[in-house]
């Protein structure tokens, strides 16, 4: 019996080569294939000159009135330029780098050409010759994203081979209840609209309802995989005592701002809870995110159980384990650090008290991943920066212990759009204001040219008993290139500040220890002017550093720069970061203009995301963000909304009809077993 999830061999004209082309763009099954929609379409139709707009692309028709000419500029390029005459108007054609296509234009004879007009010249980029049917348009073309083994017509006849013969196969996902509420079109008339349209609105009409169907089941895989990991497993309960908690909390220098209350809440409710926790903790960088992570590990230790915070850097392991060591100085628990720098004696007595649960507290680096670590008890796993850990060790972490409570942190706030794409399975908590009394960072886009002005810049603060940064340009793909960057601006800061100031040097080639040995001494002003690669984005806190020159900003995107920034204005005096660029497009021009206009996390990272796209903004693997094929997270956002809310509803109140419902369980079993196989 045919079905739908057929594979692909099945059609006429598919063998082994063309199903390999096919896989590769994601094609297994004749459902894939009617689902492989085409990214655009091309409007042939022929139209007036008086009805276009400017760059618009056009089918024009005319009469041939002059001999082609092709001529020659710049390197091996060249040009077709020929003249139609098209109601009454003369329009010059331009073909580039085609010379063949003279031929084709015989004077006195007509023509259709498809390309893009410019209505200032008065001309047609040209892209196509088309074929000139009388009476008939030309019409309407869908266009695939294809690779180099398969062609646009191939696909184009494949599609229809299986659409004739599937046609009635096909079933309505998305249930009636649904399609009713946001009229939306049935299965069928969806996928033969998206491929075969009649006109342009045929193919908007049915583009909404795809998308609304893509959001929708992909909502209903992600709440049905959180539904599983949170009712299915048992979690833990950490019962924490709330005294001991009030005790800790009461010796700290400060008061907790109202987020940070807030979201120690909403973890410790998590805890307290027999469900298992899976949390993200968003907050902007300095937030004060990591007084809640020490809070909560210490609930969890009061529980009698053990607390792991893995951090991706040797660094940041070390900062975290000397602010824990001191807050929980008078306190009773038994803190380590376990990173690969650790001595082989020591971590032997490391891992055992981990096992035999003396030690409550660890923190570390992927050193916490390594088979031989075993926990007696873990009860709470927390990943800082979770987003510069892969999915693969978050989960190892988390299955050392016996469904613990897991809770990621990051500095890189999501815009809404985002945390319900990336982490719909994921509970989320922000905290959404800083502590009292920051100063703002001041922030000025400087010339490369302008480099002397921020040097005295930095001297002046330097002069107040200040401290500075300086990040060195990231040079992709080439260590040994940043490294030389680096050196070269060390030595020429050290022919600036020296004797007067001392200046050190951080980069990513040190080992562990001498970068531990070089922070260390920065933050014990042995060095008034640190010049550094990206080694000090994350996290570092220095507060004395209240000055940062970036060079060649515009290499770095809007979070990185962000992140970097981070590390200056936590402390009292006012802070100044002195983006050094040469930017040579637009996109980097806004970048460096959004930079000086504002400090907030997260409106820099949905600026981010509308200039570079999801996938470049948490990197596509580690966030394991989808990639839609037609639906767009951002500029589709309030149908993504709306996708979400329609799928929680629907699995927990068990919504539409036990037919409908069952399609959808069917559709989701399939792609359970797909989705497993992609991590
Ligand atoms: P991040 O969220 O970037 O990890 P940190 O946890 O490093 O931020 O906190 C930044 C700084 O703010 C630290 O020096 C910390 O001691 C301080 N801090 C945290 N919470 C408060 C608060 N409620 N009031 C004042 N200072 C705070
Ligand atoms: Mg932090």
């Amino acid at each position: 019996m045919p079905s739908l999830q057929d594979p692909i061999t099945v059609l006429a004209g598919v063998g082994p080569k063309k199903a390999q082309a096919l896989q590769e763009l994601g094609i297994a099954t004749v459902d894939d294939l009617l689902h492989y929609y085409p990214f655009r379409y091309e409007d042939l139709k022929v139209k007036a000159i008086n009805e276009i707009g400017d760059q618009e692309k056009v089918t024009l028709k005319g009469l041939i009135i002059s001999e082609p000419i092709v001529s020659r500029f710049g390197r091996g390029k060249n040009r077709l330029n020929v003249r139609l005459m098209i109601d009454r108007v003369v329009v010059i054609v331009t073909f580039f780098n085609q010379p063949w296509l003279k031929e084709r234009f015989t004077t006195g004879a007509e023509v259709a050409v498809y390309g893009k007009w410019d209505a200032k010249r008065k001309g047609l980029t040209g892209m196509k010759v088309l074929a000139v049917k009388t009476d008939e348009d030309p019409g309407f073309a869908s266009i695939y994203s294809v690779n180099k083994h398969i062609r646009q017509q191939t696909l184009v006849h494949l599609i229809k081979q299986a659409f004739d013969q599937y046609r009635d196969l096909i079933v309505d996902w998305v249930p009636a209840y649904l399609r009713q509420k946001y009229r939306l079109l049935p299965e069928r008339v969806i996928v033969e609209a998206m491929h075969f349209p009649a006109d342009v609105q045929a193919a908007q009409q049915a583009r909404r309802s795809a998308i609304f169907e893509e959001f929708f089941l992909f909502q209903l895989r992600l709440q049905t995989l959180k539904r599983q990991a949170t009712l299915g497993a048992q979690g833990q309960t950490v019962a924490y005592n709330n005294q001991q908690l009030r005790a800790f909390l009461s010796t700290l220098p400060f008061e907790l701002t109202r987020a940070q209350k807030r979201v120690t809440n909403e973890i410790c409710r998590d805890l307290k809870s027999p469900y298992h926790m899976n949390r993200l903790l968003q907050g902007d960088v300095g937030s004060g995110k990591t007084i809640v992570a020490a809070t909560v590990m210490y609930a969890t230790v009061t529980a009698g159980k053990q607390a792991a915070l893995m951090a991706p850097t040797e660094i940041l392991a070390e900062q975290h384990y000397h602010n824990l060591s001191r807050l929980f100085n008078d306190f009773p628990v038994q803190i380590a650090l376990l990173t690969s720098a650790t001595k082989p004696k020591a971590r032997r007595e490391i891992l055992a008290g981990l096992a035999d649960g003396t030690v409550q507290m660890i923190i570390g680096t992927h050193a916490l991943i390594q088979k031989d670590v075993q926990f007696a008890a873990l009860g709470l796993a927390i990943t800082d920066e979770q987003h510069r850990f892969g999915v693969n060790q978050r989960r190892i972490l988390r299955e050392k212990g016996q469904q613990p409570d897991v809770l990621a942190m990051t500095a890189t706030p999501i815009p809404r759009t985002l945390a319900i794409t990336t982490y719909g399975e994921m509970d989320v908590s922000t905290i959404d204001e800083l502590p009292a009394g920051r100063q703002p960072i001041q922030t000025q886009w400087l010339r490369s040219n302008q480099e002397q002005s921020a040097v005295d810049l930095v001297r002046q603060a330097l002069q107040q008993h200040q401290q500075a940064y300086v990040v060195t340009p990231l040079i992709e793909a080439s260590e040994v290139m940043d490294l030389k960057n680096a050196q070269a601006v060390f030595e020429r800061m050290q022919a600036q500040f020296e004797p007067d100031y001392r200046v050190g040097l951080l980069h990513g080639q040190m080992s562990n220890a001498e970068k531990d040995d070089v922070m260390q001494r920065f933050k014990a002003d042995d060095f008034q002017v640190l010049v550094a690669t990206t080694v000090i984005e994350v996290g570092v806190d220095v507060p004395n550093a209240n000055m940062m020159i970036i060079f060649d900003a515009d290499r770095f995107g809007l979070s990185q720069l962000h992140q970097l920034r981070g590390r200056i204005g936590r402390g009292q005096t006012a802070a100044t970061c002195l983006l050094i660029a040469d930017p040579k497009n637009q996109t980097a021009i806004e970048r460096m203009q959004i930079m000086t206009e504002t400090n907030d996390g997260f409106k820099i990272s949905q600026k981010d995301l509308e200039l570079r796209g999801a996938g470049d903004v948490l990197g596509q693997r580690q966030s394991g963000l989808p990639e839609f094929k037609i639906g767009d997270p951002i500029n589709d956002v309030r149908i993504l909304e709306v996708a979400q809310i329609e799928a929680q509803q629907l699995l927990s109140e068990s919504l539409g009809t036990a037919a409908e419902r069952q399609v959808l369980d069917q559709y989701l079993q399939h792609y359970q077993q797909r989705d497993q196989t992609l991590d």
